[in-house]
């Protein structure tokens, strides 16, 4: 996108100097009405891990994640902070810029002995996101049904949305998106990239892509309501287990396992599978505390849409010149 259709989104977005998203306003699914929110019911008991939820979700990514510039500029001050996957870009043991839903596998020992889990671990679509709330230039949106998306031509790749994840789900790739025609190197890094919950197919009432492939019905898509009260009686036909009604203030992914989530939280960490795009089930306590800590840099925000705003007017200012 160039820089004229950048500033054209900023104004479509009702942004620009002081005009930009004010932190702890209701978000979308907030502010409507409980009956337009949508919610997946991932039911890890059934999840074989055959992974063509996984497939399906590939086939949005390579619609919407482009292939970077080459070379991918470098960050002229502070660390470079560039990442790219584009080579890595078939990889599906985590989740990438490329790889929007993971397959989160590891051994569980029960009372009837070693169990395999498998969770198909993506963006678990708060109802309150910090990510949305925080995001410096109105970015990370959310819609009436509680998808949150990015709206990639507004993004510029600071990381704000991965810092306040509690699970740090968006995922950067470098070398991409609106930055590359404002200042690279200097403003930006690239674009963040995660699940928007199919933003589209879903408004249209429609399962998302992986919740219509999976072969094993281990994935249920409904109403927000329909799909808590299916959740609980799962749980409680099995004595099991639920993630996702109360973690971040709720969300419209909700996991039910016969096996406590503490406890296969217990075997990731064991077994050292919770690393960069390998979330972790940890409450989310931690993570509040630190949204509050980024509060300062959020009413910093401001500024940095002015050095935006300033750099345009000097880069236009400069191109008309030697346009002359
Ligand atoms: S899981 Fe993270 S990225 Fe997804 S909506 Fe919640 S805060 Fe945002
Ligand atoms: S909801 Fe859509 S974008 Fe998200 S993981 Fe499923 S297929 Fe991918
Ligand atoms: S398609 Fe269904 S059973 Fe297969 S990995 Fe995905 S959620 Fe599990």
């Amino acid at each position: 996108m160039e820089r004229r259709g950048f500033l054209k989104s900023l104004a479509g977005a009702g942004l620009g100097l002081g005009m930009l998203p004010a932190w702890g306003a209701a978000t979308p699914a907030q502010a409507a009405d409980a009956d337009a929110w949508r919610a997946v019911v991932m039911d890890v008991d059934a999840c074989t891990g055959c992974g063509a939820c996984v497939r399906a979700c590939h086939e949005r990514t390579a619609a919407r994640v482009p292939r970077p510039v080459s070379p991918i500029p470098v960050s002229r001050w502070g660390r470079d902070r560039r990442s790219d996957w584009w080579e890595r870009r078939q990889l599906t043991d985590r989740l990438t810029p490329y790889n929007w839903l993971y397959l989160q596998t590891c051994t569980v020992q029960t009372a009837r002995g070693e169990r395999q889990v498998f969770m198909p671990r993506r963006c678990l679509q708060c109802l309150n996101p910090p990510c949305v709330s925080l995001c410096p230039l109105g970015a990370a949106r959310q819609r009436v049904t509680g998808a949150v998306y990015t709206e990639t031509s507004l993004c510029f790749g600071d990381g704000q949305c991965v810092a306040v994840c509690p699970w740090h789900i968006p995922r950067l790739q470098s070398g991409v998106g609106p930055y590359l025609h404002l200042a690279p190197g200097y403003l930006g890094y690239g674009q963040t990239f995660k699940c928007d919950f199919c933003e589209d197919i879903i408004a249209g009432d429609r399962p998302p892509l992986c919740v219509a492939a999976c072969p094993h019905q281990a994935q249920h898509f409904g109403p927000y309501r329909e799909m808590v009260a299916l959740a609980r009686q799962m749980a409680d036909e099995r004595r099991g287990d639920l993630f996702g009604l109360r973690e971040n203030g709720g969300t419209c992914l909700i996991y039910v396992s016969s096996i406590p989530f503490r406890d296969i939280e217990a075997a990731l960490l064991r077994q050292g599978l919770i690393s960069p795009g390998r979330p972790s089930l940890r409450p989310v306590g931690a993570s509040l505390e630190r949204e509050n800590r980024l509060v300062g840099t959020v009413l910093a925000a401001p500024l940095a849409g002015a050095a935006l705003a300033g750099l345009r007017l000097l880069r236009d200012h400069w191109s008309e010149k030697h346009e002359d």
